[in-house]
């Protein structure tokens, strides 16, 4: 990570010449811009259900024993049947048109209003129309179970098949231990003898996990995905987290859907760390970049650092310490792929863009810019209503 400053100092002083899609949109006095910000890679969220992003959260009788149960009262909840208004989950096999996809469409637009840049969509794998939908990226290649009690009601193959075609090459992701009950306990034990603790194999949860159940987790490779907020909603218990790190697992973190967890990912960081401050910041930092780029097999993905990237407004001398007091508003400015996908409506004047592909907004008297538009989505679902329906995670809504 490098101070914005000096990176955009040597962007226009000396590697200007080199590194030529910077110069492409990179002016001159870049450096004033974008001075008094830190830039960072864009962060990973490894766990969300971006078609279940509905608020409020549906936890009308919380907590629950175990995930399962809440399922079904879940499909009871007030927020539930309000977006059965707008869209009736008939199942997930689908998502890639309709107002399914302009759910998980507005998803996306939750974690890109926090920084992130690749999210982990956690549903069945849909087709390549759905994942070529969005202005971020959506993992495509990855095999999945819902959970082991649950497997793939909502779409998807047997564990059996989906294990197999994910074949140790593809990330392989499902829940497990979502629950204080002796079933959910047992969970580890099937997935150890059907022969899943492997590398690619990423965990959602593991609140039930004991300690050796963790360390044999460290020890196969296995990451586990922490939710610290949606576990604290749901159940209220997470994972063994001080085993975790003393085991050196290779642990990510996650939102989950607004039905259960945050509403986006800085809320997520700032959760984990009120829930244990001792972690520091920037293990924090870990788990939404290098640990989750091993996860979920992304190391070579961000080879040309330069083309995306995420300046925040510098308020912290600790860089790490900086995104946890961070939000949307911070953002001034976020590249993603050479294309600027959110940040002060000045910045936007340094690129060669199309007006009409952007939606602006202000946001505490600051004139801000987003791509595409978020905003006729949030109308979508008010015509549907017949009333305005505020979405916390989108800062102009
Ligand atoms: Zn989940």
């Amino acid at each position: 990570m490098l101070r914005a400053d000096k990176v955009v100092f040597g962007y226009n002083k000396s590697a200007k010449k080199d590194i030529d899609f910077h110069s492409k949109f990179l002016s001159d006095d870049a450096d004033i811009i974008l001075k008094n910000s830190y830039i960072y890679p864009p962060f990973i969220n490894s766990h969300d259900h971006l078609v279940g992003n509905w608020l409020p959260v549906a936890l009308d009788h919380a907590p629950y024993i175990n995930s399962h149960i809440w399922v079904e009262d879940m499909k009871r909840s007030k927020a539930y049947l309000e977006r059965n208004k707008y869209w009736i989950n008939k199942g997930m096999t689908d998502l890639s048109s309709g107002a399914e996809l302009s759910l998980s469409k507005l998803g996306v637009y939750k974690n890109l209003f926090s920084g992130v840049g690749i999210v982990q969509d956690h549903a069945p794998n849909q087709n390549d129309r759905y994942y070529n939908s969005f202005p971020i990226k959506v993992i495509k290649n990855y095999r999945q179970l819902h959970s082991i009690e649950l497997e793939n009601w909502w779409g998807g193959k047997s564990l059996e098949e989906e294990w197999s075609s994910a074949s140790s090459k593809i990330p392989f992701i499902l829940h497990i231990g979502e629950g204080i009950d002796p079933k959910t306990a047992n969970e580890f034990a099937f997935a150890k003898n059907y022969g899943i603790l492997k590398e690619n194999v990423v965990f959602i949860h593991a609140i039930s996990f004991t300690k050796n159940e963790i360390a044999e987790c460290a020890k196969n490779g296995v990451t586990l995905c922490w939710c610290p907020k949606s576990n604290i909603n749901l159940i209220g218990k997470t994972l063994d987290i001080e085993t975790a790190l003393k085991e050196k697992v290779n642990l990510v973190l996650g939102t989950d859907s607004s039905f259960s967890g945050s509403v986006n990912l800085f809320e997520e960081l700032r959760f984990a760390h009120k829930l244990y401050p001792n972690i520091p910041a920037e293990m924090l930092f870990k788990l939404i970049y290098e640990n989750p780029k091993k996860a979920f097999f992304l190391e070579n993905y961000f080879s040309d650092s330069t083309d995306s990237f995420l300046a925040l407004d510098k308020t912290n001398e600790n860089p790490y310490k900086n995104i946890l007091e961070s939000n949307y508003d911070k953002i001034s400015l976020f590249v993603w792929k050479e294309r600027p996908i959110l940040g002060n409506y000045d910045n936007l004047k340094l690129f060669d863009i199309d007006f009409k592909d952007y939606f602006t907004f202000y946001s505490n008297g600051k004139k801000k810019f987003v791509f595409g538009h978020p905003e006729l989505l949030n109308q979508e679902i008010d015509n549907a209503l017949g009333y305005h329906k505020k979405l916390a995670y989108l800062p102009f809504s």
